[in-house]
C-alpha cells in the first residue's frame, strides 16, 4: 500500500471532499483537533505512515497526518 501514489490536493475528488495533506492546516469548520487519517475508520492499514490506503480514493495512498471532511474517528 506503501507504494500506492498519493493523492493529490488537486485531485477532483480530494477537492470535494476538503482533503489536506496536513490536517493542521485544514480550515474546514467541521475539522476536530487530534482528527487524522490515520485515525479514521477509512484508513484501512492502521499502523500505515507516512502514507496509507483509504477508502475513499481507491489505487492511492493518503497522508497519515491529513484529513478530510469524510474524517469517521476508528472504532477501538
Ligand atoms: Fe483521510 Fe478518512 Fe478522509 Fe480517507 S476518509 S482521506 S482516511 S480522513
Amino acid at each position: 500500500a506503501a507504494d500506492l501514489p498519493h493523492v493529490a490536493e488537486s485531485d477532483p475528488t480530494a477537492k470535494a471532499l476538503d482533503y489536506v495533506e496536513d490536517a493542521s492546516t485544514s480550515k474546514n469548520p467541521k475539522h476536530k483537533a487530534g482528527d487524522v487519517c490515520a485515525n479514521c475508520q477509512f484508513y484501512t492499514d492502521a499502523g500505515a505512515k507516512p502514507y496509507g490506503p483509504c477508502q475513499l480514493f481507491p489505487g492511492k495512498s493518503v497522508n497519515a497526518k491529513g484529513w478530510c471532511v469524510s474524517h469517521t474517528t476508528r472504532k477501538a
